[in-house]
């Protein structure tokens, strides 16, 4: 097929691949229209990664930010949910394949399949170095850092101790920060006077940055003061060096080994193997460079949505891999396949709105960048919190949410402190 091919008249088969942000958007905007929509997802939730970081700082509980997609659509008859995933596409027979063989057809195809963390080409550093992208991540880190002040209370070499109460975040960008500012609140607050030998007050939290400054996509003058605001939380920041080495005893930047038993990576993504899957090219982190109405090069049958994605922002670079951007773009291709299906087959170029950005900095702070207008402190962690509570899905996650956050915010408490599916390997990781 060429980049002149025409879209399928009847796309009536509609498969959309990943209910993440930009996919279940997309079959939000489908229901009830004159189409068969299957989705496709590897996991049987929907994530709302935004907030996942406080799943691995223990704040939330793991069902207070995901809902089963199935749930999600179940009132929508022309909607079917299948758990599954997706290993190929066979563009010529417009089908794809699951991982366990079963052969979906499809009359157009939406790929909103996501992207990972990436480690620069060191795939190796993983072990030690997790990244935030799904709720095992999350539990993965949560229980390294409860694990790591559980083993500091009973280490009687000073050194291995030290490193035991030493937690590094790599990447400065809003998750890095976030995690930074809420490990810091944990040790200096909620774990306040329930240790005998260790204080954890005294552990240390490194925020370290390969760019000159954190939260990069902000105005400079929000990037200050949230660099501010985290040494307030006794955070240590690092800027102007990016990361030579994670092994399991600790990490390697500016020339120096810091030793630390508990390393979390919020640098860099890969975008899903959406492109090789299509055979299409793609940007440096993977995402297929579509069309601008967001088909896929030479396959007008083909969207590509989301941070498997990438596509110009007119004159201001590329639309950012954030949730309101792929949301957007799976409205946006939903609208083109109920045009399609009207007759309507003008390329209808995607245009994105950009809403603002926040980020949040320990339970009092929070910085928000709407261009016109640009907050910090206490008034901006409000406009953060209602933000996302708006953003969460039903009543009962919203109130759940807003009562952890207001009681954190007045006793410090975190419930979901748990340590669950300890794994020999991590016992190893952190002896
Ligand atoms: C820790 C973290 C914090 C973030 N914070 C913010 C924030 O504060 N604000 C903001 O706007 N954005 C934030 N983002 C970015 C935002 O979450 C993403 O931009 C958004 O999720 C992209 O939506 P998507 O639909 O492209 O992909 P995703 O939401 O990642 O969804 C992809 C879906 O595809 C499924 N999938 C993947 N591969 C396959 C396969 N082969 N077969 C079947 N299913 C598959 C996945 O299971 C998943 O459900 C954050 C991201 C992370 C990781």
């Amino acid at each position: 097929m060429t980049d002149t091919a025409k879209p399928s008249n009847t796309p009536r088969r509609v498969v959309i691949v990943g209910a993440g942000f930009g996919g279940l958007e997309a079959a939000n905007s489908l229901r009830n229209a004159d189409v068969d929509v299957t989705v496709v997802d590897q996991r049987n939730h929907h994530l709302f990664q935004p907030l996942l970081y406080q799943v691995a700082t223990s704040t939330l509980a793991t069902s207070e930010i995901a809902w089963p997609i199935r749930h999600l659509l179940r009132k929508y008859s022309n909607i079917k949910t299948l758990l599954g995933t997706v290993k190929s596409v066979d563009t010529n027979a417009r089908t794809i394949s699951t991982a366990d063989g079963e052969v979906i057809p499809y009359d157009t195809l939406v790929l909103a399949t996501g992207a990972r963390h990436a480690y620069f080409g060191h795939d190796d550093w993983e072990p030690f170095a997790p990244g935030l992208k799904t709720l095992e991540d999350a539990t993965t880190i949560r229980r390294r850092i409860l694990t790591a002040f559980e083993k500091a209370e009973r280490e009687p070499d000073p050194k291995r101790r030290e490193a035991l109460l030493t937690f590094v975040i790599i990447g400065a960008g809003p998750t890095g920060v976030e995690v930074a500012g809420t490990i810091a609140d944990l040790a200096r607050d909620t774990l306040k006077g329930e240790f005998r030998v260790i204080d954890p007050a005294t552990a240390k939290v490194i925020l370290i940055e390969g760019g000159d400054r954190v939260l990069g996509a902000f105005a400079p003058d929000l990037s200050a003061y949230a660099q501010r605001a985290l040494e307030k939380l006794g955070v240590q920041v690092h800027l102007g060096n990016p990361v030579m080495k994670c092994t399991a005893d600790g990490v390697e930047y500016a020339g120096k080994f810091v030793g630390a038993a508990t390393i979390i990576w919020a640098a860099g993504v890969q975008a899903s193997p959406a492109a090789k899957w299509l055979d299409v090219s793609a940007d440096r982190a993977g995402r297929v460079v579509v069309n601008d109405d967001l088909t896929a090069p030479g396959h007008p049958d083909i969207f590509v949505i989301g941070d498997t994605a990438t596509v110009k922002n007119g004159d201001k670079g590329m639309v950012p891999g954030i949730a309101p951007a792929a949301k957007q773009q799976g409205i946006h291709v939903a609208k083109t396949i109920k045009a399609r299906l009207a007759g309507d087959n003008t390329p209808r170029p995607f245009r994105y709105r950009h809403a603002g950005d926040l980020a949040t900095i320990g339970k009092r702070a929070a910085v928000t960048d709407f261009g016109f207008i640009k907050l910090k402190g206490y008034v901006a962690w409000w406009l953060w919190g209602l933000a996302h509570i708006y953003f969460l899905i039903g009543v009962r996650n919203r109130l759940a949410v807003a009562m952890s956050w207001l009681w954190i915010s007045v006793s410090g408490a975190r419930s979901a402190r748990l340590i669950t599916q300890k794994d020999a390997a991590e016992e190893d990781h952190l002896k």
